[in-house]
């Protein structure tokens, strides 16, 4: 029996949507895409025909709100540049659809929580994009972690770092504080910052930060750079982040325990991980069977809509990496720590 699936619309047709998401519902077993929302009606009309949509089903930021009269949509997966999130959550929390929002869920904390409030207000369910935590190597890592494999956790180090090309139409709101927020800290240390909790299941109680730019760089005129944290845990766990738009290509974490340390390298790769626990007993590369985790993100919220359950990274984990985010940039901005939680 063909089990069955939830209707999903993509809003905003760019990068991530067309190269990563869409194509990732063929491997869903909950979720389909019936509906394209953009600004660009060449580009939704091709992408349609391409993936079998219907034209009655391809919507523009406009007519957006009338995805409410569409009963072939359940979820709305927002994938535009991070200002944009909150606006379009609100709307199509509104229209009464579940929604699925890009990370970072926004650029201010006010925002955050009116997303909260309008899906609660609406009786709808909030994910955040999270693809890390439905991704088998990262949960491998953390049942290790909690399992003790590498003894007691001390040090988490992680490092995001890629070179801004704002040449690219990608990266060009990136440069822009209006729509991206900030800078490599809202875009990829992010994910830096999400490790260091879901490794350690805890919340940071200290953060201090410095961050900078290369003085001349036109691309940071706007955006930071470079920002390196440091984040303090109850359990007396410290980590080390850095976040960079100057270097090249660096995605990892490792976590040193009192008996072993652990190594994910790349992490939070689309399809590479390099997994390694060193121990007394040696080195040992762990190999998996990688999972598509983008479907199994989109997945995961189907089935919480068809189940009623609360997803794994809701609205509220979101927030919590929005609040640590300001305050990272405070530390930084004032040259002292700052008491988190
Ligand atoms: P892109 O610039 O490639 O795509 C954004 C799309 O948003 C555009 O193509 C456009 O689509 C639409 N859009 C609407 N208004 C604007 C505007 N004013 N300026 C620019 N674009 C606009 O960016 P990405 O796909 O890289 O990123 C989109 C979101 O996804 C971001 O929040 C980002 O953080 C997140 N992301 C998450 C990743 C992850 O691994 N979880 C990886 C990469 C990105 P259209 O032409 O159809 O209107």
């Amino acid at each position: 029996m063909e089990e069955k699936k939830l209707g999903w619309a993509v809003v905003g047709l760019g990068k991530f949507a067309t190269e990563q998401l869409i194509p990732a519902f063929s491997d869903c077993k909950h979720s389909k895409l019936v509906a394209l929302v953009s600004g660009s009606p060449e580009k939704a009309e091709r992408l349609a025909a391409e993936y079998g949509l219907e034209a009655q089903n391809i919507y523009n930021y406009q007519n957006y709100d009338t995805l409410k009269d569409n009963p072939a949509v359940d979820v709305i997966y927002i994938v535009l540049p991070n200002s944009l999130h909150a606006e379009y959550t609100v709307r199509g929390a509104q229209a009464g659809k579940h929604i699925m929002c890009e990370k970072p869920m926004a650029t201010s904390v006010e925002d955050c929580q009116q997303m909260i409030a309008a899906c609660q207000k609406a009786g709808k369910k909030l994910m955040i994009g999270y693809r890390a935590q439905y991704e088998t190597y990262n949960l491998k890592a953390i049942e290790l972690i909690r399992n003790g494999k590498i003894g007691k956790l001390k040090l988490i180090t992680s490092d995001h770092g890629r070179p801004l090309k704002p040449d690219q139409p990608e990266d060009k709101w990136r440069a822009d504080k209006k729509l991206a927020g900030g800078g490599s800290l809202m875009d990829i240390g992010i994910y830096s910052l999400q490790a260091t909790r879901y490794l350690t299941g805890e919340e940071p109680i200290e953060i201090s930060a410095m961050k900078s730019s290369t003085p001349g760089d036109p691309r940071f005129k706007e955006v930071e750079e470079n920002i390196n944290f440091t984040l303090r845990f109850p359990s007396g766990v410290l980590a080390n982040c850095s976040s960079s738009y100057g270097f090249f290509e660096v995605k990892r974490f490792q976590a040193f325990g009192s008996e072993g340390t652990l190594t994910l390298d790349p992490a939070t790769d689309y399809d590479e991980h390099n997994l390694t626990l060193k121990t007394d007993a040696g080195t040992e590369e762990i190999k998996l069977n990688g999972n598509n985790h983008f479907a199994a993100e989109i997945d995961h919220f189907s089935v919480c809509i068809l189940e009623n359950k609360t997803p794994k990274t809701p609205g509220e984990e979101g927030l919590q990496d929005i609040k640590l985010m300001m305050a990272i940039y405070e530390a930084a901005e004032k040259g002292q720590p700052v008491k988190v939680g």
